[in-house]
């Protein structure tokens, strides 16, 4: 996998992170659908690594893929993000990871909006966090 600027112990992670977030992030669990925190959530914002912070997402990408996850049809930035192969349970797959610590977030699809880019970037609540636009300064 490519170089994250983060690296931790999976003890460190464990202490850092709840149980929850550890299984998702680091072991690649996926949260049951209809269940997390930013499903059904749109408010003007920002989504970031529950993990370390790095900005993954703008709420204004975000849309309703009835899926039961949060999607996404862009990334905020290409850097933000790593993709690999995934070829687990009998699928291939484009999991996402925060290129910063290397958190698992979900995984990337080409059945995306196609009047934006195609993607589906469907990912975890359990994964990020939330920075309200009105928190953000001047962004
Ligand atoms: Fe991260």
């Amino acid at each position: 996998m490519q170089q994250v600027e983060i690296t931790k112990t999976d003890e460190e992670w464990r202490k850092q992170l709840t149980p929850e977030q550890y299984a998702v992030l680091r072991e690649k669990g996926t949260e049951r659908p209809f269940t997390g925190k930013f499903e059904d959530h749109y408010e003007p914002g920002i989504y970031t690594c529950a993990a370390c912070g790095n900005e993954l997402f703008q709420s204004a990408t975000k849309f309703d893929a009835g899926c039961g996850w949060p999607s996404f049809y862009e990334a905020l930035d290409k850097t933000k993000i790593i993709e690999k192969l995934d070829k687990s349970h009998g699928m291939m797959r484009m999991e996402i990871m925060c290129a910063k610590c290397g958190g698992h977030l979900g995984h990337v699809f080409n059945d995306g909006p196609q009047d934006k880019t195609g993607l589906r970037y469907c990912v975890n609540s359990v994964s990020l966090d939330f920075k309200k636009k009105d928190s953000l300064g001047t962004k």
